[in-house]
């Protein structure tokens, strides 16, 4: 018998590359859900270039459903939905990183048919690069919620879990805005990018990360056990 000496099986070479780098053991309880929650979710990203076009990512069609299934709790609860969706110019600076992708008034640049936003009552917000504050009107847009209490707590869902999600979940960090990540309502192009993002906005911005059934029952009012 001719022993295999340093090979890895695949099951190893797998448990490696998805060992998280942010141990989730050392991320800090996140804040304390309470009666003060006023949520507003945000669906990062979900565009036709983002899914199957030019910077496709299909790992995410699978989990199209999760986050049409929080859409739909929100908009049940009258919990407010932003998409924030990449607008891009020529001119971006993004595009040297990235081939064209989501181009102003192109198809690519259109929500995905399934996620369509609501006319007249879901926010859209344009972006042009990864996080949805970056110059755009979404610090604006939550503050003017709730009868200009605004929005606390962000809930988010989209693309990409290691970059425009993260980007945001830091930007919401600086604002004081709370930030629960919906798991399965997020994706990347690769699992140890998932878990990566994933993993870097709870352990440095506090953010919870819950599953798109925990995130409909949240919106809806229903407290979680945590
Ligand atoms: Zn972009």
């Amino acid at each position: 018998m001719v022993l295999d000496h340093g090979k890895e099986s695949a099951a190893e070479k797998l448990a490696k590359a998805e060992s998280p780098i942010y141990d989730p053991s050392l991320c800090k309880r996140p804040f304390v859900y309470d009666a003060k929650r006023r949520y507003a979710l945000l669906v990062v990203d979900m565009l036709n270039d983002f899914i199957t076009g030019a910077i496709k990512c299909e790992r995410m069609i699978p989990k199209i459903s999760h986050v049409s299934h929080v859409v739909d709790a929100a908009r049940q609860a009258g919990v407010p939905v932003i998409y924030s969706n990449d607008a891009h110019r020529r001119s971006d600076f993004e595009l040297y990183r990235w081939l064209p992708h989501a181009m102003q008034g192109t198809w690519g640049g259109e929500v995905i048919k399934e996620l369509t936003p609501k006319n007249g009552k879901d926010h859209l917000v344009p972006k042009r690069s990864y996080s949805s504050f970056y110059e755009t009107d979404l610090d604006h847009i939550l503050r003017g919620l709730y009868d200009e209490e605004g929005a606390n707590t962000l809930l988010l869902a989209g693309l990409h879990a290691d970059c425009c999600v993260r980007h945001t979940a830091a930007d919401a960090f600086f604002r004081r805005y709370e930030v629960v990540v919906v798991e399965d309502a997020v994706e990347s192009f690769t699992e140890a990018q998932l878990r990566i993002g994933i993993e870097y906005v709870r352990y440095w911005y506090l953010a919870d990360a819950i599953s798109s059934k925990e995130a409909a029952r949240l919106v809806q009012g229903i407290r979680l056990v945590h």
